[in-house]
């Protein structure tokens, strides 16, 4: 045991790939799994982003289709999977596919989901506190009054980001007439910079990484009584609005016809960044399909900040630079290198596992998926493909599907890659890779 946990963190240390399984995993959420978040927290989420409806199709009105409801296909990819199999020489068994929060109206990527749920949730706050709103039951349209926008612009909201959740609050925040101010680390690319000023926003650059960014953002922020800061890191916001994918993806498999119970699992892998967004996704799946769901992370080689923090269980109390690893990598979404303890202690019990993946894999990915299937996603988005490899490929995952008993059922397993972004990436920057 010890000599595996020493050869484990050698190989981290060395930022060789490696397929993790979560000792604390508790299948059945018996004895003693206790988190802090509620069903009806998540409940309460979801009527929040209903009441909002009418907010969104008024200031982005291709939500007009969905109701005002932001949510992305969910999309078999066969062809993907096929040259999968085939490059690596394995079988995937059961179907395979993409949720294409890449596609999510408004930002993009998958930060649409808990970035736009806190900003919504803040102005409700102000628009009850200041009168602008009666009650839950009230008309929401009153948000987008010239009253309403000219008390919001008294107010700002500031982020710390490496770009996605910056252009998620940017971009919704100075849509209903906040000033938005976005920290961005070094990793966060030129062109969601731009797009953000061109929205509105404010962007400040730092030479630092994430951490920093956050750390200069939450400071100016706390020194300015109108200004509310996204505290990634530690936001219950942010993880409720995350958490909401769960009873969405149930509906869409409902829609589908896709069983999920002991007789079909679902299996589902997304990419890890300081945590909120796979975390809370993992949560709300949980919530939903219990024992049948089994969901891995994805990391970068160089960030694999949630592997580490759950495998010594000291969460954001280490760091990837603790590992002699450089928390830079081309996956910008990803590049965190200590994880939310928040959010770590409470996906504790409930995660499989995790499997990190080197940069270099990251450019086959993108362009396989284009050439398969003519879906193009981020970076970072790319990494989840790494795990279910490892899940097929390694006796680690293989006694992963051992010991969780679905080794004879999995011809009827449901695996899902969660793309976490790309729709917004300029045409010439997709067109380097694909
Ligand atoms: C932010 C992000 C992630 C990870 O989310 P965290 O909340 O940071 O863990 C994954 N992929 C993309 C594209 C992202 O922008």
């Amino acid at each position: 045991m010890i000599l595996n946990e020493h050869s484990l963190h050698d190989r981290i240390r060395r930022g060789e790939e490696v397929f993790w399984l979560n000792e604390q995993y508790n299948a059945r959420q018996e004895s003693g799994v206790r988190t802090e978040f509620s069903l009806e927290q998540i409940d309460d989420a979801s009527r929040r982003l209903e009441r909002f409806a009418p907010v969104i199709t008024h200031y982005f009105p291709e939500t007009i289709a969905s109701g005002g409801i932001i949510e992305s296909p969910l999309t078999e990819i066969a062809a993907m999977k096929k040259k999968l199999c085939h490059d690596a020489g394995m079988e995937i068994p059961g179907r395979l596919f993409l949720k294409q929060d890449s596609h999510l109206a408004v930002s993009g990527s998958v930060k649409a989901r808990g970035g736009i749920y806190e900003v919504l949730k803040h102005t409700e706050d102000l628009a009850l506190e200041h009168g602008l709103l009666s009650s839950y039951g009230d008309d929401y349209r009153k948000l987008t009054t010239e009253d309403a926008r000219r008390l919001f612009s008294k107010y700002k909201i500031q982020v710390g980001s490496t770009g996605n959740l910056g252009l998620s609050i940017g971009i919704m925040s100075a849509a209903l007439g906040y000033e938005a101010i976005i920290h961005m680390s070094v990793d966060a690319r030129q062109w969601k910079k731009d797009l953000l000023r061109e929205r509105g926003a404010s962007v400040i650059e730092y030479e630092g990484d994430y951490e920093e960014a956050v750390k200069k953002g939450r400071s100016a922020s706390e020194a300015d009584p109108f200004s509310y800061f996204v505290d990634d890191e530690n936001s219950r916001e942010l993880f409720c609005g995350y958490a909401v994918a769960g009873r969405r993806l149930k509906a869409q498999l409902d829609d589908q016809n896709i069983p999920v119970d002991g007789e079909h699992p679902l299996i589902v892998m997304i990419p890890c960044g300081v945590g909120g967004a796979p975390g809370g996704i993992t949560y709300g799946l949980k919530q939903c399909f219990g024992e049948h769901v089994h969901v891995f992370f994805a990391e970068p080689t160089q960030a694999p900040c949630m592997l580490i923090g759950l495998e010594t269980g000291k969460y954001g109390e280490v760091a990837v630079q603790d590992f002699g690893l450089s928390g830079r990598t081309e996956a910008d979404g990803l590049a965190v290198g200590r994880c939310s303890t928040l959010v770590a202690r409470n996906i504790h019990a409930l995660l499989s596992g995790e499997g990190t993946v080197r940069d270099e894999r990251l450019e086959p990915f993108m362009r396989d998926l284009w050439q398969t299937e003519k879906i193009y996603i981020e970076p970072s988005a790319c990494a989840a493909f790494m795990p279910l490899i490892q899940l097929y490929s390694t006796d680690t995952g293989r006694q992963y599907l051992r010991n969780q008993g679905i080794e004879s059922v999995l011809g009827q397993a449901t695996s899902i890659i969660w793309a976490t972004g790309g729709s917004m990436v300029p045409e010439q920057e997709k067109l380097v890779v694909i």
